[in-house]
């Protein structure tokens, strides 16, 4: 079996829903059931994600094995419903630490080592071997940045040159500009994009052109002679009601059947179930009847992208329930400024996961807040251990209860560093990264939702809730409901009185459309119960 590859580049700007695109790319192949698999190149010298600052480079997600990789992989799998893995990132800085390991191993003896040709070829032989591995009968390849970087020239060059030895498609996404000074679209910036890539020696298949509104005709016939490509491969990629449309908007206009024709697979048809499936979710998320206000307090709320998971996560357990989760992002500062009153019309409040002391205290306020009103509360990672530190203050009276991680030197960590977990690390330092196991108790908010004894999600912490205070806390009413199978780490726990819960794990990190997050579903669902009953009360 000859491995084709789709290689998709942004042009002009970046941010504009590449990673969209690609998804949506796997997406049609899978519908068609074909073995596809997704490789990203982002150009950075990282060697992997896990120090970034989301305030920079939005979520950092984490996969089962614990590879923290870009935020497009959540994408991706959200989109496929498929576990990928760390072999599929590839950063300039992991790639440029692997030849400079073979040149120290002395692979390249004899020879001064360059980007034209070594550097080159191991990058097409990395992706040959990335596909062979996996028998993948294609690779949707992303590129990070645009066109035009320093920083992936380099590799845009190598997937030139495989486009010389294997079957390759480049589908370059544009974004076309409507000034409101023109009231028209105007295609000038996508032709200077195009000419970039031209520039490389590539020439595109697709020009996917990200817009507000539709494509009008004079953009299509611009792009299309600008670019020396058919009318029909000047695609429209408009802002949809939900990405999750983005497939069924491609295959609306032919994409599918003019992909698979350019990769030799026109013989191969739709899967029919796959393709209804994903179309009524897309309908049942477009036409859910009733809203919820969700708040999610953190200190990353500028930031579009920090929380995209969370914010998915909520999308797919809406799709379910014909809930609409209308949500409101709040920068927990600014609640330690000016109090919880922005709080008090929410159905449903997410303290997400974080990493330092800033802005925790706005968040305990705000989880104070959800526990005394019995606003449904989930809280995730941080949100759990803050949830904790909330009880040990105000329920067990411990006021200077707080994490180690705020304060190294105080009397009462409620949440510390296990040096015991040091041993069972997977890479990544001091963190716990990947999928681990939990046990579930009867009787439980996570029995309920789950609906299982063992789960299995994602994790990335450093810091764990203090054994020394299991004891006091549960004396005092917070449930312990979910355990690591040796008990020796508390994985999730619940208030008593009403809706709250605290999960030490990630679980909008496995999240999908076609797979919810059961947790999230549970709250959202627990989020409309809340509103129904406030209303009748009133
Ligand atoms: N900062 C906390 C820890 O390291 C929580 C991490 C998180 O929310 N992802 O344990």
């Amino acid at each position: 079996m000859q491995t084709k590859y789709i290689v998709v580049l942004g042009s002009l700007l970046s941010g504009i829903g590449k990673g969209v695109i690609t998804s949506s790319i796997l997406k049609i192949l899978d519908m068609y059931n074909i073995r596809a698999i997704p490789i990203k190149f982002d150009g950075y010298l990282n060697v992997d994600c896990g120090t970034m600052n989301p305030f920079r480079h939005g979520e950092v997600f984490v996969l089962d094995d614990g590879a923290e990789v870009d935020m497009d992989f959540g994408m991706y799998e959200r989109f496929l419903n498929k576990d990928l893995d760390r072999d599929l990132s590839l950063t300039s800085g992991k790639i440029f630490s692997e030849i400079i390991e073979k040149e120290r191993r002395g692979d390249y003896l004899g020879y001064d080592v360059q980007v034209v040709p070594h550097l080159i070829e191991f990058i097409k032989d990395k992706i040959r071997g990335i596909a062979k591995k996996r028998e993948a009968e294609v690779v949707v390849i992303e590129v990070g940045g645009t066109v035009g970087d320093l920083e992936n020239s380099y590799f845009i060059e190598a997937m030139r040159s495989l486009s010389t030895e294997e079957d390759t498609v480049f589908v370059v996404v544009t974004y076309v500009l409507k000034p409101h000074a023109t009231g028209e679209q105007k295609t000038k910036p996508a032709q200077l994009g195009l000419r970039a890539v031209m520039s490389y020696g590539i020439k595109p298949s697709y020009v996917v052109c990200r817009s507000e509104d539709p494509l009008e005709g004079s953009t299509i016939e611009k792009i299309s002679s600008f670019g020396s490509i058919s009318k029909e491969r000047v695609i429209d990629a408009r802002d949809l009601e939900t990405i999750y449309e983005m497939p069924l908007h491609l295959i609306n206009q032919g994409f599918d059947k003019l992909l698979l024709k350019d990769i030799c697979m026109e013989d191969r048809a739709i899967d029919k179930d796959k393709y209804n499936r994903w179309s009524s979710l897309v309908n049942s998320i477009k036409s859910s009847r009733d809203n919820v206000k969700i708040g999610i307090v953190g200190k990353y709320v500028t930031v579009k992208d920090a929380y995209i998971s969370v914010k998915e996560a909520l999308v797919h357990a809406s799709a379910y329930l014909n809930i609409k989760p209308e949500i409101y992002w709040i920068d927990s500062e600014s609640i330690e400024r000016e109090g919880v009153e922005v709080l008090k019309d929410l159905h449903g409040i997410i303290v997400p996961g974080g990493f330092g002391a800033r802005g925790t205290e706005g968040m305990i306020k705000s989880i104070e807040f959800s526990r005394l009103n019995k606003i449904p509360y989930l809280g995730l990672c941080l949100g759990m251990q803050l949830m904790c530190i909330e009880y040990a203050r105000d329920v067990c009276n411990i006021k200077d209860a707080t994490s180690e991680e705020f304060n190294p030197g105080a009397e009462h960590k409620i949440i510390v560093y296990l040096p015991t977990q040091r041993s069972i690390q997977k890479l990544g330092g001091t963190m716990r990264l990947g999928l681990y196991e939990a046990v579930i108790k009867d009787n439980s908010i996570a029995k309920d939702a789950y609906k299982r004894e063992i789960i299995r999600e994602r994790h990335r912490h450093r810091y764990e809730l203090n054994n020394d205070y299991r004891e006091i806390l549960e004396k005092a009413g917070l449930k312990i409901t979910g355990v690591s199978p040796d008990n020796k780490l508390v994985e999730i726990v619940e208030w008593s009185q009403s809706f709250g819960i605290g999960t030490q794990a990630h679980p909008e990190l496995r999240s999908r459309l076609e797979k919810p997050s059961e947790l999230f579903l549970r709250f959202l669902e627990e989020a409309y119960r809340y509103k129904q009953d406030k209303g009748a009360v009133r």
